[in-house]
């Protein structure tokens, strides 16, 4: 399995380096819903290239089609057989996991949002339209203040395992809230995956909720912070499931991948 693709690096790529896209967001129902936290937006999130034009229609595309909930899984034990391609979403709990998910595909409450903390850890897997094989899997939120060691070990220990043992594994986004920016424990999982075989990569979330100059710093921090992981990607997404921002170029880089891996 790739670690990372080369490809993705070359100047004609340009996918993710371009953060945010004005045309493609505008073509994208979630931001024509909210024009006004998408202005006060776009500035702050216009900070690279422009995405691959062709590759945002079809993720536009792949993703206006209807995703289901197919299975959920609280032990290594009872995962789904592998099949596909599967991209996965990590997280701290409340970071806007649930959101992005629900942002992706268009659905109010595919993933459930505002999760009670200490409930019950499960990775949960959607399937994509016309069981094309593409599935997106909500892995357990981490990191709650509150949460007991016991807890925190269990979910290291099957994200560990998910992530050691899952072939049809393509890609993990990790999840960091775009106003507070890498935490300890995020730090954790990052050494984590580097030990997995599993391409990542990590995508700044709630980015409507903070201020143009602050997130170009905390894009910069994270960077830095990401040149000590050579497994992970080393451009990141700014994203906000609230605006659509970002959006299309997610769906675009997964896209990519479903192409990279078919
Ligand atoms: P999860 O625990 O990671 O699944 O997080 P949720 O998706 O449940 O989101 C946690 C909280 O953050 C909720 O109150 C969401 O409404 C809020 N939230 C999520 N995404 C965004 C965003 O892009 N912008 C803003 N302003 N709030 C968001």
């Amino acid at each position: 399995m790739r670690r990372s693709n080369p490809a993705f690096f070359t100047p004609q790529a340009g996918l993710l380096r371009g953060v945010y896209h004005r045309a493609a967001l505008r073509a994208d129902p979630l931001a024509r819903n909210d024009e006004a936290a998408f202005a006060a937006s776009n500035e702050s999130l216009r900070m690279t290239d422009e995405p691959d034009a062709k590759l945002v229609e079809l993720g536009r595309k792949l993703f206006a089609g209807e995703w289901t909930f197919i299975w959920a899984s609280p032990s290594i034990e009872t995962l789904p057989p592998m099949a596909g391609v599967e991209v996965a979403f990590a997280g701290r709990s409340n970071v806007g996991k649930s959101s992005l998910i629900n942002a992706l595909t268009g659905r109010n409450a595919l993933a459930r949002t505002s999760h009670t903390p200490g409930r019950t850890q499960e990775l949960i897997f959607f399937e994509g339209p016309d069981n094309a094989g593409f599935r997106l899997v909500d892995m357990p939120g981490y990191g709650y203040a509150s949460a007991p060691k016991a807890k925190v070990a269990s979910w290291t220990m099957l994200i560990h395992k998910f992530l050691q043992g899952r072939a049809s594994l393509a890609r993990v986004y990790v999840l960091i809230d775009g106003r507070h920016g890498l935490k300890e424990v995020d730090l954790d999982v990052l050494n984590t995956l580097d030990k997995s075989a599993v391409s990542y990569q990590v995508v700044l979330t709630k980015a409507d909720q903070v201020k143009a100059a602050e997130l170009e710093q905390r894009v910069a921090d994270v960077k830095t912070a990401l040149a000590k992981h050579p497994a992970a990607f080393p451009e990141i997404l700014v994203t906000s499931s609230r605006t659509g921002a970002g959006m299309p170029e997610l769906r675009a880089a997964m896209v990519r991948l479903l192409g990279e891996r078919s």
